[in-house]
């Protein structure tokens, strides 16, 4: 049987068809989703000087005053995220015989909208040969939102490295990925739980 790479970065667990995610990588998308609403919140609070954490709601970047120097990056980032997710949650929508979701709303709430409903259905993509796209799609918004609004240092895992036994994991640029210092071993991030666990392991002998 022909088999191929699984999709996302770092990832090289084997799946059936082409451009698509191993079944870690797909379940690693829930936490990124769960995670998006806050990520959004902490972003916006980027835009300008002086912004601060405001309910999502709230949130919307055409009411940002003209004379206010502007974040480009987080702007973009903030735009795009909802234009991305919104095609995935309209898709999942009709998918189910149902209306996409509605315009109008504050920026933040239709961010929020999309999120939840991909949330609700997005399981139905799995099976699907745009999973892969999908998957992918999150994973971008949420490093976006990521790097805008968290430390990207590198973070020990204090964990003995599963190839090696050295403990040299680190997490790299705000955990898009873990990697031994020792063995040069990477694991992405749907592999951090797996790495994490063995923190624990440790933490109780
Ligand atoms: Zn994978
Ligand atoms: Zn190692």
């Amino acid at each position: 049987m022909v088999t191929y790479e699984c999709l996302m970065p770092r990832c090289h667990a084997e799946v059936y068809r082409r451009h698509d995610v191993c079944e870690d990588c797909w379940e690693d998308r829930r936490g990124q989703l769960t995670a998006l609403p806050d990520l959004y919140v902490m972003t916006y609070a980027m835009l300008t000087p002086g912004s601060r954490i405001v309910d999502i709601n709230q949130i919307h970047v055409a009411a940002v005053d003209p004379g206010v120097p502007i974040n480009l990056v987080a702007l973009d980032t903030l735009t795009w995220a909802v234009d991305r997710l919104r095609g995935w949650a309209n898709w999942a929508l009709s998918r189910q015989g149902r209306e996409g979701l509605p315009l109008g709303y504050t920026m933040g709430k239709r961010f929020l909208m999309a999120v939840r409903t991909l949330q609700a259905y997005d399981h139905r993509f799995a099976t699907t040969d745009f999973a892969g796209d999908y998957v992918l799609d999150v994973w971008t918004v949420y490093r976006r939102l990521v790097v805008q609004c968290l430390s990207t240092e590198p973070r020990s895992l204090m964990v003995p490295c599963p190839v090696c036994d050295v403990p040299t994991v680190l997490t790299r640029h705000a955990d898009e990925y873990a990697q031994c210092l020792t063995c040069g071993t990477e694991w992405p991030h749907s592999q951090l739980p797996m790495l994490r666990r063995q923190t624990q392991k440790v933490v109780q002998q």
